[in-house]
């Protein structure tokens, strides 16, 4: 189906009880069709005005703030429509139901977003970008988002295509020159132009661990023996944010996992306290941890309330998993000074108390930085595994060029095509060439109406 001629339609904001909803409409008829069920008219685009909103028959549906954009200027780059309508189970699906009857099609997921790529207001990386802004739920990953809409990985990575094709043009002086023994061009100055351009791929590749970690949120498990105190430190970490806690959903119903910062990084703390089956083996070894999520976890909070406890829990975590493990002494308030003074193997914390709460914190993010580099959230990052496997594909392209350059193993027109791959592959990653399968993936994980 030639998907991109027809105009689309959808409810933009999540569903269910609310005061407003955005309804929108992209494509070549979107202005016809609403101005035939929207009235008064908004005097020029980009003007909002109070309106209503009949069906065909005329009957009112809703009022609400009408907006529309000429194409190119919109988000899509297609004639826009969008409608601030009232929110809640009715209203919003009416006004979608309405205009499809009038012509429109119901939008598939990410629709909007892909036709924004397809018309060249947005690269794939900025796609990608939106996506993560609506499923971001730590302010590290919101502003490492924000960042990569602006442009600012898109713009690194340019310019790392822009470097390549510096050095193939270097390069095609002596593809030119064949019959000279050295072309104009030294060889070493392009050999040190392309093992430049492999170092400034070194360097944006080195922020894909902590960029995918921040995307993700790193997932830190509580373990420990029944109650030792598991349950209240992850409430106590979680502070006010609490209400957002959640049973996992699925068939292992295993964990409750809730979205928190230590230090900045976005974290998954999960606990497994009194939720754990009676068969898992793990339950032999005495601790509460969910198998399933130790597989998983980035690092471990192995607790205790006393020094054998401790001692107990992180043996078994280490016999269970290679995940590092912050040891942490729980029930500080019950300590006596003496006690005190003996721990000093592990962070104590009391959540009772709150004491020792921010050393969790530090301790994990100190973990997490040791692990996956430093936060830097200002300059570019790489945020997904399609970054860096592109990254390293291209990085291997120039070193192959470098090798065979270097060796003069190969005429320099075979040489080069290694660069031109490298470009590709750069050019792919943004989203310049060949974006339709990348796109499919994408936009199959967004929300209608995105
Ligand atoms: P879990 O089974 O490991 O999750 O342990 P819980 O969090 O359910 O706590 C077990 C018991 O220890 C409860 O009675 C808690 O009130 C108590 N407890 C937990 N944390 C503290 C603490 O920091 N100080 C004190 N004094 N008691 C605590």
């Amino acid at each position: 189906m030639d998907s991109s001629a027809d105009t689309i339609a959808a409810v933009a904001t999540a569903p269910g009880r609310a005061a407003l909803a955005i309804v929108r409409m992209s494509g070549s008829r979107s202005l016809a069709i609403a101005s035939r069920l929207v009235a008064p008219w908004p005097d020029a685009p980009r003007r909002t005005r109070l309106a209503r909103v009949s069906d065909e028959g005329g009957v009112a549906i809703d009022e609400g703030l009408l907006t529309y954009y000429e194409a190119p200027a919109s988000f899509t780059g297609e004639d826009l429509v969008e409608f601030t309508c009232h929110g809640g189970p009715l209203a919003p699906g009416l006004i979608v139901a309405t205009l499809v009857a009038a012509g429109a099609r119901p939008a598939e997921p990410g629709e909007f977003t892909r036709r924004a790529v397809l018309n060249g207001k947005l690269d794939l990386i900025q796609a990608e970008a939106v996506g993560d802004l609506a499923d971001a739920m730590s302010r590290a990953s919101l502003r490492v988002a924000l960042a990569q809409l602006d442009g600012g990985l898109s713009r690194r990575i340019n310019a790392l295509r822009d470097r390549i094709i510096e050095v193939e043009a270097l390069a095609a002086y002596d593809i030119d020159f064949p019959e000279e023994d050295d072309g104009p061009v030294a060889p070493e100055r392009i050999l040190s132009a392309a093992r430049d351009v492999i170092a400034q791929i070194n360097a944006l590749a080195t922020t894909a661990p902590a960029g995918e970690l921040i995307r993700e949120g790193a997932c830190v498990v509580i373990a420990g023996a029944p109650n030792v105190g598991k349950s209240s430190l992850f409430n106590a970490m979680l502070g006010r944010q609490r209400a957002i806690v959640t049973e996992i959903p699925g068939t292992t119903r295993d964990a409750l996992e809730a979205v928190t910062e230590a230090g900045g990084w976005p974290i998954r703390l999960v606990d497994t306290a009194g939720l754990r089956e009676s068969t898992d083996p793990v339950e032999k070894l005495g601790i509460e941890v969910s198998r399933s999520y130790l597989g998983r976890a980035d690092m471990v909070l192995a607790c205790g309330d006393s020094a054998e406890s401790l001692a107990h829990v992180a043996a078994a975590v280490a016999m269970l998993c290679n995940a590092p493990v912050v040891r942490v002494r729980t029930k500080a308030d019950l300590l006596t000074p003496a006690d005190r003074s003996n721990v000093t193997d592990a962070v104590s914390v009391s959540a009772e108390s709150g004491e020792g709460l921010a050393d969790v914190a530090g301790a994990v993010a100190c973990t997490l930085s040791s692990m996956r580099g430093m936060l830097q959230l200002d300059a570019p990052m790489v945020t997904r595994e399609r970054h860096r496997y592109a990254l390293r594909a291209a990085r291997g392209e120039i070193a192959e060029f470098v090798e065979v350059w270097e060796a003069r193993r190969a005429p320099s027109v075979v040489a080069a095509v290694h660069l031109r791959e490298a470009t590709r592959i750069l050019e792919e990653l943004v989203g310049s060439v060949d974006v339709e399968d990348v796109l499919s993936k994408l936009f199959s994980t967004f929300c209608v109406g995105k």
